[in-house]
């Protein structure tokens, strides 16, 4: 997509803090961190949210989730611990129609999801 900020950032054509990149995903930290640590993963081609993962591959589904614990891991969050979320659709706040996953860690996170 054109003027998806994510597939910007994926193609390279607007700076960001990349921390992975592979043939299908790339990791990035977030603008405003919620987090000591928080990290986007998303894949390179466009897919609006979670309720497009029927068109996704399974290769590209699996790396999704590979690639959060992989970051975890090389930012040493796998002892510690860390949480993944990613947000669907308005009541969820989604606020880029780029599928994305959050990786937060780095502190002791809310024992509340919402
Ligand atoms: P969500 O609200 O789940 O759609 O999350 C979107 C996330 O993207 C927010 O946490 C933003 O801070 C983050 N974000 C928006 N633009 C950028 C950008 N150019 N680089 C890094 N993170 C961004």
């Amino acid at each position: 997509m054109n003027d998806c900020i994510f597939c910007k950032i994926a193609r390279g054509e607007i700076p960001s803090d990349k921390i992975y990149e592979d043939d299908l995903v790339v990791a990035f930290n977030d603008l405003h961190p919620q987090a000591p640590v928080h990290v986007l993963i998303v894949p390179k081609e466009h897919f609006s949210g979670l309720n497009e993962t029927g068109n996704m591959s399974e290769e590209l589904l699996t790396r999704l989730l590979r690639t959060a614990a992989l970051v975890a891991r090389k930012l040493e969050l796998d002892k510690s611990g860390y949480r993944i979320v990613s947000n669907c659709g308005p009541d969820a706040c989604q606020s880029v129609q780029h599928l994305h996953i959050h990786l937060l860690g780095g502190t002791k996170l809310s024992e509340h999801m919402a």
